[in-house]
């Protein structure tokens, strides 16, 4: 199902979702994420996790901002409400004096248990069209550039084969004691987000950095999605 709320910020000229935006839609979308709520003070951000419960992060919402951790705006394990009150302020202080204005609030969400990053994404290639990327991540992907690629639609075996062919598909398969990761998972949020994007052509890229893969189950931790402009007159 196409989302309302992709086509409402679309129609408003918007380009980047906020993380909460982000995570609200593809939620919809069945992709298995932390979700995120908004907070536009302290106090509202302490009764948000006091509702979902502790540890929980605290990121900036920002429509400007790409990279949080960049610019100080992610606290991640924050154990009870003073914790979260302090790191409100402090972080909305360090966003500010390194970005100026733009800053909407901060945005609240579980602290997830670790497991196995691994990186999924979509860019609009302008011969193939949407394609998803999938990776291992941190090092590897920066790296070693250790990624795969399918065209939307991925059919089952597409996101089966594109998982098994990167090269650290081996750390997913289980090594020294770590239990293997949970692929059956991970293939069907590839299949997820495919649909997605087929459903919303207005989106122009997704990055899901970092993907927490477990041997149970996966969730994406950070989501960004991007629209494309609509086309103007002098495109045509
Ligand atoms: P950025 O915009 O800088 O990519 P992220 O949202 O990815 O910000 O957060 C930075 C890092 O913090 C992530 O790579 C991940 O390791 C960790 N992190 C973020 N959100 C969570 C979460 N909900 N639970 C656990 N770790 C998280
Ligand atoms: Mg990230």
């Amino acid at each position: 199902m196409a989302s309302s709320l992709i086509a409402r910020l679309a129609s408003e000229g918007r380009v980047l979702l906020t993380e909460v935006e982000a995570k609200q839609v593809l939620a919809e979308a069945g992709v298995p994420v932390t979700r995120a709520e908004l907070a536009r003070d302290p106090r509202e951000a302490v009764a948000i996790a006091d509702r979902i419960g502790y540890p929980v992060v605290l990121k900036v919402v920002s429509t400007t901002i790409a990279h949080k951790s960049d610019v100080g705006g992610v606290a991640l394990n924050l154990g009870d409400a003073r914790a979260v009150e302090a790191a409100y302020v402090s972080l909305v202080a360090t966003v500010r004096a390194a970005v100026g204005d733009g800053v909407e609030g901060v945005s609240v969400q579980p602290m997830a248990r670790p497991g196995i990053e691994v990186v999924v994404g979509m860019t609009r290639d302008p011969q193939f069209g949407p394609v998803v990327m999938f990776g291992l991540g941190g090092v590897l992907v920066e790296v070693l550039d250790d990624v795969s690629f399918r065209v939307v639609p991925l059919a089952e075996r597409d996101a089966r084969a594109m998982i098994r062919e990167v090269r650290g598909f081996r750390l997913l398969e289980g090594y020294r004691g770590h239990p293997p990761a949970d692929l059956r998972a991970l293939e069907k949020l590839l299949l997820r987000l495919s649909a997605f994007i087929e459903e919303n052509p207005a989106v122009s890229e997704v990055d899901l950095n970092p993907v927490f893969a477990y041997p149970d189950g996966a969730v994406a931790v950070d989501a960004r999605v991007a629209l494309a402009l609509p086309h103007t007159e002098e495109d045509r």
